[in-house]
């Protein structure tokens, strides 16, 4: 893999203490196995940034975040494995045979970044046969462009490509549970959902749509505290960007 080396003072091999082995039941072909989870304690927090995104020293959660059946590629996110519901087995079977990795049972143990998105892209394809909602389906999306994310910032040569693929479907996805999901009771509420589109916007260079978005929660009514720092910050910042693009046409 020339120029996409992982800087020497960034790289941590997987350490036996930083995690441990939890056992899934796979609902699509029943079979039982065990996967990586890391504990807490093997995350060390170096940056924090405005769309949720926060960069780790060592170990970064998404790579072992979705776990894969090592038999039939079936992919979910750790958090949600027991709520998800299939709806379409036999579309579900044909999807997964049609991308299934030929290396499958590896990703039960230490993974690479390059597998930790991989199995991103298997739940991607799992999710619309099961009964994951748009909102599901977008924080996915934006897990896998975090993942992306923290892979570039720590690799020689990376290129964005992967992330802003995954941006543009977690930004499509969040504008559909916006419009048709009943959102209010989900982590990210109302206001924290609005927020994240008109980010999205922003870092896909729609500043207009932006600066519309962000102006919105400013005055959503149930905006949370904390969205409605954020949205202040990135509002401006949004504005800014606009007119220096005016400017420039
Ligand atoms: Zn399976």
């Amino acid at each position: 893999m020339t120029g996409r080396r992982f800087m020497p003072d960034q790289e941590q091999a997987l350490s036996e203490k930083d995690y441990w082995l939890k056992d899934f039941r796979c609902p699509l072909c029943g079979c039982v196995f065990q996967t990586i989870r890391l504990k807490a304690r093997a995350l060390t927090v170096v940056k924090r940034e405005p769309d949720f995104f926060v960069q780790y020293r060592g170990n970064l959660p998404w790579v072992y975040e979705v776990a894969v059946c090592p038999n039939c590629a079936y992919a979910c996110e750790q958090r949600i494995w027991k709520d998800l519901v299939i709806v379409d087995r036999d579309g579900l079977r044909k999807a997964l045979d049609s991308v299934r990795p030929p290396d499958l049972r590896s990703f039960t143990s230490e993974r690479t970044m390059e597998m930790g998105l991989t199995s991103f892209c298997l739940a991607l394809i799992t999710y619309p046969f099961c009964s994951a909602r748009y909102y599901e389906r977008a924080n996915l999306a934006l897990r896998a462009g975090y993942l992306a994310r923290g892979y570039r910032e720590r690799i020689e040569g990376g290129s964005e490509a992967s992330e802003l693929e995954f941006k543009k479907l977690a930004h499509e996805f969040f504008l559909k549970s916006y419009e048709l999901e009943q959102i209010e009771e989900t982590r990210f509420g109302v206001s924290g959902i609005m927020y994240i589109i008109g980010e999205l916007y922003r870092q896909l260079g729609d500043y207009r749509q932006a600066v519309n978005w962000f102006s919105k929660v400013v005055h959503e009514k149930k905006c949370r505290p904390q969205i409605l720092r954020l949205a202040r910050d990135q509002w401006e910042l949004a504005r800014e960007q606009y007119k220096a693009e005016k400017a420039s046409e």
